[in-house]
């Protein structure tokens, strides 16, 4: 019986005999074992086709590495792209809560864990950026549940808003709002009510609190146990009231993770939290390397990852390193390049990091020659046949039209590219000549 995904794929993997390169046989049988195993992990049907479609198109044709076997390489394929999908943009975990008093609106089912993780969140402002944070329960539904609020104030050291008989949740919502202002806070936190399953008074009740207070991040809390129930929700929440980001409660239990995946790939939003336990410091910021760890079923899977990482940079730099003394370079060794620059934050990056080049960076940046610059020259190359990319001298007219036109750029682009690529060769042709890389080859090895 294979127990996961890491190991399924050995079995399929272990068969095979190390060939030149993935064929496409090999992937869709791998690919097959990922989605059967993506829906175990929880992840909704739709979520999992396209995802495997993501999968095989970078797997197929990509070299084999010589040091770990093809079923490894496949893993860390699925691995690397299930991160891609779980990262949002911006920092792990950040928050928009700039221009105080900001509001930030917790929203989501009942039983979910938003009082608690409204609490940890506040305990989490307040200790580690150092936040003066105002608490208010707009459940006026259920006063044990703005009673709990309060208690978990006094626990934790926040502040919460005094509850007044009588009040629906817009007036509170705006009491919020003035005592937050009064009071000099940074962050005011508004706990919506929640019910059993989402109904149109919840919704139209939320919309109302949203409405008044303009909140600078909506947070979605759900029970990362419910799975697809999870992912329904979210896509509910986030098509009524528009939310910023969903934190995912009860990771600590042994729900798989396929849900963030689910959750992440329909709403577009990201996960910002995951809330690991009832303590009011189990809460994290939201790590992808540890879900995509989960959905694999593997404990050492990032291990092997980096591992394979590793062995896959060293042999590109050492083979692209007898290129070079041979005083070749051609496209792929190009788009290499490229992809090296990109990996270290662009040309701006690398150059904001040598000292001196601060001012350099900017002309960089002004002239337009960014991360963006580098993707185009990169999908440039990428829309060139094999052939093409080993020996561009073939790229006349007629291929310079289809290339720029499968990239969607226009041919002068592409000359550009070309001209990098002509003087970069001509410059690797005469240190190869001197011998000038040959020694400083010697001399590092
Ligand atoms: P609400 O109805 O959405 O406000 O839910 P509560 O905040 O009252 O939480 C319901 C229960 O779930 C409480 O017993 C919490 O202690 C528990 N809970 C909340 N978050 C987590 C979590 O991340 N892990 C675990 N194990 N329990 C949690």
């Amino acid at each position: 019986m294979f127990e996961n995904l890491s190991e399924r794929l050995s079995g399929v993997f272990d068969r095979l005999t190390k060939q030149g390169a993935l064929s496409e046989e090999d992937v869709k049988t791998a690919l097959r074992e990922v989605r059967v195993a993506l829906l175990e992990a929880d992840v909704s049907l739709p979520v999992a086709r396209d995802f495997v479609k993501a999968v095989q198109d970078k797997a197929t044709g990509q070299a084999v590495t010589k040091s770990i076997t093809p079923g490894q390489q496949v893993v860390k394929i699925v691995h690397d792209t299930l991160i891609d999908v779980l990262r949002g943009e911006g920092e792990p975990g950040s928050l928009k809560i700039d221009n105080a008093p900001a509001p930030i609106l917790m929203v989501g089912l009942q039983g979910s864990g938003k009082t608690t993780t409204t609490a940890k969140l506040a305990k989490r402002l307040k200790d580690r950026d150092g936040k003066r944070v105002l608490m208010a329960s707009l459940d006026v539904n259920r006063p044990a549940a703005m009673e709990q609020l309060a208690i978990l104030g006094v626990q934790i050291g926040v502040d919460t808003l005094p509850i007044v008989k009588g009040e629906n949740p817009v007036q509170i919502a705006k009491r919020a709002k003035t005592q937050a202002a009064m009071g000099g806070y940074d962050v005011y936190m508004l706990d919506t009510a929640g019910r059993l399953s989402i109904d149109e008074e919840l919704m139209q009740q939320v919309e109302a609190v949203r409405d008044v207070s303009n909140p600078r991040e909506t947070l979605l809390v759900v029970d990362g146990l419910t799975g697809q129930d999870a992912v329904q929700t979210a896509e509910n929440f986030n098509d009524r009231i528009g939310i910023s980001g969903v934190v995912l409660t009860r990771m600590d239990g042994d729900g798989r993770g396929g849900a963030a995946l689910s959750m992440r790939a329909v709403t577009g939003k990201p996960i910002k939290f995951v809330g690991l336990g009832e303590k009011m410091d189990a809460l994290e910021t939201f790590e992808p390397e540890r879900i995509a760890g989960r959905i694999l079923g593997m404990g050492d899977i990032v291990a092997l990852v980096e591992k394979a990482q590793e062995t896959i940079e060293a042999e590109q730099a050492e083979k692209m390193m007898r290129r070079m003394a041979k005083g070749q370079f051609n496209m792929n060794d190009l788009k290499m390049q490229l992809e090296q620059m990109l990996k270290m934050g662009g040309m701006q990056g690398m150059m904001g990091m040598m000292p001196g080049m601060g001012k350099m960076a900017k002309q960089v940046e002004e002239a337009g020659f960014d991360d963006k610059v580098l993707k185009r020259q990169i999908a440039l190359i990428q829309s060139m046949t094999k052939k093409e990319r080993a020996n561009p001298a073939l790229l006349q007219a007629s291929r310079k039209k289809r290339i720029a036109k499968g990239a969607g750029l226009e041919v002068s682009e592409l000359n550009k590219l070309m001209k990098m690529q002509r003087q970069m060769s001509d410059m690797m042709k005469k240190m190869g000549k001197g011998g000038m890389l040959k020694q400083a080859m010697k001399g590092m090895m």
